[in-house]
This record gives structure tokens, C-alpha cells and sequence, in this order.
């Protein structure tokens, strides 16, 4: 999602409640299950590298492996399956779950600030006022600027040399 917007995705009738939970296990799962495929493939270009030399195919086939790896895991970070504030997360301590599963039956929302979902209860914490959203603002619009002088300090005194 590329929203501005922040977007509450609440749900109050206990039958939808269910099957969003529902669907979240199951997409929890089948990412479960791509990440055991593809490491356990990823291992056996891992172990054969310790004992063999790799082909430049075999190379270029484990690279692509570990970005598949990458890729998935990023695109769970990023999904409604997980809150952006990580072990922070109010979930944690509201549910007393594991960071894996505390938010499967949580309402989540879009934060446009991190371009990721927070749990409501995250949103509710530090996000809800538009003093929090502004206070967040002003510290991402600071980082930006502090990556921003950092670039040109390199181009100008490394790259150039
Ligand atoms: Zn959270």
C-alpha cells in the first residue's frame, strides 16, 4: 500500500473477526512454508560451498535463493501480519504472545509516515493525536536530512577520489 492516508481497518462483527484471523494463520503459514523451502535450499548450496567450489550457475542460483529468502521475509515486515513498532509493539504485552501471532486478531492501520501497518493499539499509543503524527514527522523529516547531508559528505570526499 502506497496510501498518504492513514487507514484504520477495523472490524466489529465477531464472524468477519474469525476469518480475517483465519486468513492471517494461513498466510503465516504458507510464508512458514516458502521460508523452510527455499532456506533448506539455500543450505545445500550453503554446505557444498564448504566442502566444493561453487559454479558461477550454482553461485548466481544461491545469491537468487537468499534474495527470495529477503524478499519474503520483507514483504511479511511490511504486511498486516505484522505491527511496524516490532518488540515494542503493545500487542506483546496486551495479548502475552509471541511477536509472531500477537496481532493476528488485531484491527490494524495504515501508517503513510513508515509506509507500514501498526496494530491498533500502537496507532492508539503513539500515533492517534495529530501532536504524536507531527512529533513523528519531524523526526522522519530530520533523518532525511541527516541521510541527505551524509550522501553528499561521501560524494563529495569519497567518491570523487
Ligand atoms: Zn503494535
Amino acid at each position: 500500500m502506497r496510501s498518504e492516508k492513514w487507514r484504520p481497518i477495523i472490524l466489529k462483527h465477531p464472524i468477519l473477526l474469525r476469518v480475517r484471523c483465519s486468513l492471517r494463520v494461513l498466510l503465516k503459514e504458507a510464508i512458514r512454508y516458502k521460508f523452510e523451502q527455499l532456506s533448506h535450499l539455500e543450505d545445500l548450496y550453503r554446505e557444498k560451498h564448504i566442502t566444493h567450489k561453487l559454479m558461477p550457475s550454482q553461485w548466481r542460483r544461491k545469491i537468487f535463493l537468499a534474495n527470495q529468502i529477503s524478499n519474503l521475509l520483507d514483504a511479511q515486515d511490511r504486511s498486516v501480519l505484522s505491527c511496524a513498532e516490532g518488540s515494542l509493539c503493545k500487542s506483546l504485552e496486551k495479548n502475552e504472545l509471541s511477536n509472531d501471532i500477537a496481532t493476528l486478531r488485531e484491527d490494524m492501520v495504515w501508517n503513510p509516515l513508515l509506509k507500514r501497518w501498526n496494530c491498533i493499539h500502537c496507532y492508539n499509543s503513539y500515533y492517534k493525536s495529530e501532536a504524536q503524527k507531527q512529533h513523528f514527522r519531524k523526526i522522519i523529516e530530520q533523518v532525511k536530512e541527516e541521510e541527505e547531508a551524509f550522501d553528499n559528505w561521501v560524494s563529495q570526499h569519497i567518491r570523487q577520489k
